[in-house]
């Protein structure tokens, strides 16, 4: 086995409104934004990319009254290439970037990859450029618009990354039309990084889909492709937005 190591990268973090309305702004659970780093010989492999780095900071003066509804921390330290300078890379060290979806909390920073190769599902992009009404506000188009020059590799099925079964993208749609995954193999471990295909440890249990989920019937038959994934693999399902999962996993910045 090829030596691979993985770090969840220290993310910002968000509450959602309705625990914020049950449990108070002090008691309610943060969750993280996850961007997660793979380092595999042929070069840095990034899984999403979090929030926009131009609002590190002052996310409220960014995002406006959604920052302040879910009461965003995102400061500099929790910026992709803050920690990817702790760590002694820089942003273009990085060679692959897997998007799992185009929702603003993923896809903040995929225009500082430019020179990467950034993995997308089928449909994605279409998708994110005139999505449904309910959904419109989860996309910011300035983010990946084409001025940026990122250089898109659409993936319509699963795809071994480096031909050696170590970082496996996953076709996991249902959230939205072109959600992705990984399967992560590394030394001692191996991960399933959901992306957004999964949102509750309870959701994923039941077999239920998310309120937000664009296709309901498709993001029921991805869970039930993860749960398979998960018993033939012996894998750790990684719910990305979990709270408890980074506890369980190892937490923020930590090395895999
Ligand atoms: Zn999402």
């Amino acid at each position: 086995m090829t030596d691979l190591r993985m770090w969840a990268m220290r993310p910002a973090t968000f509450q959602s409104p309705g625990q914020i309305e049950l449990y108070g702004r002090d008691a309610a659970p943060r969750m993280p934004t996850p961007t997660y780093l793979i380092e595999h010989p042929d070069g840095l492999v990034l899984f999403d990319a979090g929030l926009n780095p131009d609002h590190a900071g002052d996310p409220i003066g960014g995002y406006g009254a959604m920052a302040e509804k879910l009461n965003m921390d995102f400061r500099e330290e929790h910026t992709i290439e803050a920690h990817l300078g702790e760590l002694g890379f820089g942003l273009d060290d990085v060679k692959v970037v897997i998007a799992s979806h185009l929702h603003f909390d993923h896809a903040g920073a995929l225009k500082q990859f430019p020179h990467a190769t950034t993995f997308i599902g089928e449909g994605e992009l279409e998708y994110a450029r005139a999505p449904e009404k309910f959904c419109t506000g989860w996309f910011h188009r300035d983010e990946f618009d084409d001025r940026h020059g990122i250089q898109w590799q659409v993936l319509p099925c699963d795809h071994d990354v480096f031909g050696d079964g170590t970082v496996t993208v996953l076709h996991l749609p249902g959230h939205t039309p072109g959600s992705l995954g990984a399967l992560v193999r590394l030394p001692k471990n191996t991960y399933i990084l959901t992306g957004d295909a999964i949102h509750t440890r309870a959701g994923y249990a039941s077999e239920l889909h998310y309120h937000g989920d664009h296709d309901t019937v498709t993001a029921r038959r991805t869970l039930r492709k993860i749960a398979h994934l998960e018993r033939v693999t012996d894998a750790g399902v990684w719910i990305c937005h979990d709270p408890d999962d980074w506890q369980k996993y190892g937490g923020a910045g930590e090395k895999q």
